[in-house]
């Protein structure tokens, strides 16, 4: 990563005279004005002249009595002899960068100045309110949208019909053909079937990019380096991969039963296992569930409501229930279903 140094030139603003060098040239040559550091800019590659002396002092400071650049070490002005004690520093140049085998053309100051020109004079932008009164607008209306399509009125409902069902869900034990990395295959897999198969990727270095850089050093020279990064490409990763075939407890059937009035006898089917133990074909419960449901009419709207088996039990044909339905499509929420006892 070598690097080498080269002048930056600069451009007198009172006589027009151009490419000075920016280190050597502290004063302009053919008018004697004092360098300007703004007027600095890069030189095409192929004219750069190199700086020997490989110390970089550090950014030059501007002499806050008459603008002109000096060393950062000076203590007084060498052009006016004013004392540096407040001077700021000058203002690096953007890096520039280009790729292996392009090169690095002379950089147009009028162009940058005519940007840097444009920039101050651009009106100075306030985050603008517009944005956020556009968003509240939405979420108002969001919200609007979601109390309008909740709203509901409460009204009366009577029992028209009964219906429950009940349900016994059943296993099997039964082969089942699964697939997982070898290193991870269940206890009791059995014909197994091995391949390879893409399990992660990798990075691989696959050779380097390099461009070169060159770094305003802000003392009238520049320093242009090559700058290289490795490249990667990634690459897959094999893995062992089993299938297999295991013996696993998998849903099989429901044995249902269901009425629909509420003088018949609630009862659970008879399951019928086949067989009972850990054989292949064996067979086991897996949990019950039960379901009562009431057939309900509300200005002559028939819907059904799922209600627990002791109210169920305790709700004859033309029972009357209060119940809250949404205005806007007119369903009933059987959540609020409450008796009319009072
Ligand atoms: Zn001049
Ligand atoms: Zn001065």
């Amino acid at each position: 990563m070598e690097e080498q140094r080269f002048e930056m030139i600069w451009d007198c603003r009172y006589c027009g005279n151009k490419k000075m060098l920016a280190r050597t040239h502290r004063h302009c040559t053919t008018c004697g004005a004092p360098q300007d550091p703004t007027w600095r800019y890069f030189p095409d590659e192929n004219e750069a002249i190199a700086v020997l002396d490989a110390t970089i002092e550090g950014a030059d400071v501007i002499c806050p009595a008459c603008k002109s650049p000096n060393a950062k070490s000076a203590e007084f002005c060498r052009n006016c002899a004013a004392p540096l004690t407040e001077a700021a520093s000058v203002k690096l140049l953007g890096e520039q960068s280009r790729a292996d085998g392009q090169s690095f053309a002379e950089e147009d100051l009028k162009a940058r100045r005519d940007a840097e020109k444009a920039l101050r004079n651009a009106p100075t932008s306030r985050p603008s309110q517009g944005n956020w009164t556009w968003l509240l607008a939405v979420a108002v209306l969001i919200i609007g949208a979601i109390w309008w399509f909740s709203r509901t009125k409460e009204t009366t409902a009577s029992v028209t019909g009964h219906s429950w069902q009940r349900e016994i869900k059943i296993e099997r034990f039964s082969p089942i053909p699964a697939s997982a990395w070898c290193d991870s295959t269940p206890l009791g897999a059995y014909n197994i079937r091995q391949y390879r198969d893409v399990r992660s990727t990798r990075q691989v270095a696959d050779g380097q990019t390099c461009r070169n850089v060159r770094r305003d050093n802000g003392d009238g020279t520049y320093s242009q380096r090559r700058v290289c990064s490795t490249k990667y490409r990634s690459e897959p990763v094999y893995g062992l991969r089993c299938d297999f075939v295991i013996n696993t407890w998998t849903y099989s059937r429901s044995a249902i039963s269901n009425g629909s009035n509420l003088e018949s006898p609630v009862v659970w089917a008879n399951s019928a296992l086949v067989k009972t133990g850990t054989c292949l074909g064996c067979e086991r419960e897996n949990g019950r569930t039960e379901k009562y449901s009431l057939g309900l009419v509300s200005n002559q709207q028939p819907f059904n409501c799922d209600v627990a088996e002791s109210l169920w039990r305790a709700s004859p044909i033309g029972a009357v229930f209060q119940i809250r339905v949404n205005e806007s499509f007119g369903n009933a929420l059987c959540g609020t279903l409450k008796s009319n006892s009072k």
